[in-house]
């Protein structure tokens, strides 16, 4: 028996390598590699035999960024299963929606999911239970039983092409897709980050070898449920055997803390975090000098970030990453003195990503014109899991419509214009949103800013805005239009504007949940 090289197994087989290195820290609980590989193959082990669990069966978790996730989620794919991370923060109907979309044989939860899942069909193992077990669930360390030193995985034969993951895609446009992805897929995950850490450290003129010898650890901001958390940096950190500080929760006065305590020296997650971090008025009381980089993705960055990452957190390489459930996470990256020359764009793509702008005909747009956004590669999944429809709509070609309205420059750098269905048309002209939000970031009072279409009879479409301002700073609606005719054509500039006190509704992947503000704001 033997495995092939692009699998989770032989990622696992390889972690191994980096023995007692710790690689999950939560509070004060360390995790080495050796333990991790120990748990995981054991729990693989008890999937097949207690659970019946078969290759290509679904098994889902469910749970905060706890280092049972990252237990589970291995010795679910070192089964042979598919592993089906499901958003924690779902409520009894849209986790009960998870499961049986996917039609999963079992769940690993923690505490909190199974108090949401109590009288759930599917067979439960409880990680971290608050009180009585459900009837019928098993706690986790009882199901693991002796973790042993002579432990095996399963032998089950997998190839490149056998799916590994179901991720739900955020629900930003509409319900959550789950994205199948291969043992490729996620197997070229690591490859991609360390390559696009790579290339900016070239770019910056620093050798890539002393770089890539340094042990990184990364305070990860954002759950392992969704692409980002999971490909971008847990099985980039597994790869070449760095640290990964995990948070009960998202908390910059925390994060602080944790980046002195462990000497973290990246911290990645999405823009909001860094806002966060940078707004936090203990940002110099805390010895943060491990700190090497600030990295980024999965919602639009505006350019005023990076240069007040610059005025707050000289010296730190701060990164941009776009990417998708679809792209298993990382596509197009841009890091270091290309970010600071080209502070809009979202860089250029992976060595193994085709991009190509397309017009709504499906032709190949040139340089400089607006189109959608299409990928192609070993990072870009087939398909949806039980989605036919939305599979054919999507994937088209051989290439994936990513939905994103961009263009690409003379020098093969992607900008993000907007999302498709996020587009203002206001009397046949274009207004992208993310233009006017990223104009709005650069006044002194905006905190965050969102902008949305307002239906109008005459032009169809009317720009409006919904901005919470910085704490004890004021603005009017007509100082922000005065500001903003400084940089914007008129008829982008929003004509209505609704002051915020309380946060802007984001989902956990830093997405502003515009469906929800047009409900509260517009009614529609
Ligand atoms: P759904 O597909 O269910 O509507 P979603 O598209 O928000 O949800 P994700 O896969 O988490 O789900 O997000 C991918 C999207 O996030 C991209 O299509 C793009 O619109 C946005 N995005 C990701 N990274 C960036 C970035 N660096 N800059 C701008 N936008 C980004
Ligand atoms: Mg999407």
């Amino acid at each position: 028996w033997k495995h092939a090289p692009l699998t989770f197994r032989a990622m696992l087989d390889n972690s191994r390598s980096h023995g007692e290195q710790v690689f999950v820290v939560y509070e004060d609980e360390r995790l080495t590699y050796e333990d991790h590989f120990r748990r995981a193959a054991t729990l693989a082990n008890r999937l097949v035999e207690d659970y019946g669990v078969v290759k290509g069966d679904r098994v889902a978790i469910a749970m905060r960024n706890y280092p049972e996730w990252v237990v589970a989620f291995s010795a679910a794919l070192a089964a042979g299963a598919i592993a089906v991370p499901l958003n924690a923060w779902w409520t009894t109907t849209e986790l009960e929606y998870g499961l049986s979309d996917s039609g999963a044989r079992l769940v690993i939860v923690d505490g909190e999911r199974a108090e949401r899942l109590r009288g759930c069909a599917v067979p439960m193992i409880v990680a971290r239970a608050d009180g009585d077990l459900p009837p019928g669930a098993r706690e986790f360390g009882e199901v693991l039983g002796e973790v042993r030193a002579d432990v095996t995985p399963p032998a089950v034969e997998l190839g490149p092409e056998d799916p590994a993951t179901i991720f739900y895609t955020s629900g930003t446009t509409g319900l959550p897709k789950g994205a199948l992805g291969s043992h490729r897929n996620l197997a070229q995950s690591p490859m991609s980050v360390a390559y696009a850490l790579l290339r900016s450290v070239a770019l910056a003129g620093k050798d890539p070898a002393s770089a890539a010898g340094q042990r990184r650890i990364t305070l990860l901001t954002v759950p392992l449920f969704h692409a980002t958390g999971c490909f971008a940096v847990l099985t980039a950190t597994m790869f070449t055997g760095g640290g990964l500080v995990l948070m009960y929760k998202w908390d910059p006065g925390q994060a602080l803390a944790l980046i002195e305590r462990e000497k973290v020296t990246m911290m990645t997650g999405v823009p909001t975090n860094a806002w966060q971090l940078l707004n936090h008025p203990d940002l110099g009381k805390y010895d943060i000098s491990s700190l090497g980089g600030v990295s980024y993705g999965g919602a639009p960055a505006p350019p005023k970030l990076l240069e007040r990452i610059g005025d707050q957190l000289p010296k730190r390489q701060a990164s941009n990453g776009y990417g998708m459930t679809e792209t298993t996470a990382l596509a197009i990256h841009n890091s270091g003195p290309t970010y600071l020359a080209k502070p809009d764009s979202i860089g250029l793509p992976l060595a193994v990503c085709d991009v190509r702008v397309s017009s709504p005909l499906g032709e190949e747009l040139p340089p400089g014109q607006v189109g959608e956004l299409c990928l192609r590669g070993p990072n870009v999944i087939t398909g949806y899991w039980n989605r036919p429809d939305a599979t054919a709509e999507t994937f088209v070609g051989g290439w994936l419509h990513t939905g994103d309205l961009a263009k690409v420059d003379e020098e093969g750098f992607v900008y993000i214009v907007d999302r498709a269905k996020d587009m203002v048309i206001r009397g046949g002209e274009n207004v992208y949103c993310a233009e006017v939000e990223a104009a709005l970031f650069e006044h002194p009072a905006i905190d965050d800013a969102a902008v949305i279409g307002i239906p109008d009879e005459e032009l169809g479409e009317q720009v409006g805005a919904v901005v919470r301002l910085r704490p004890g700073v004021a603005a009017t609606a007509g100082e922000l239009q005065e500001f903003l005719r400084g940089t914007l054509a008129p008829f982008k500039i929003p004509v209505r504007f609704w002051f915020r006190e309380a946060e802007l509704p984001r989902n956990p992947g830093g997405k502003i949940l515009k469906t929800h503000l047009r409900k509260e704001t517009l009614g529609l």
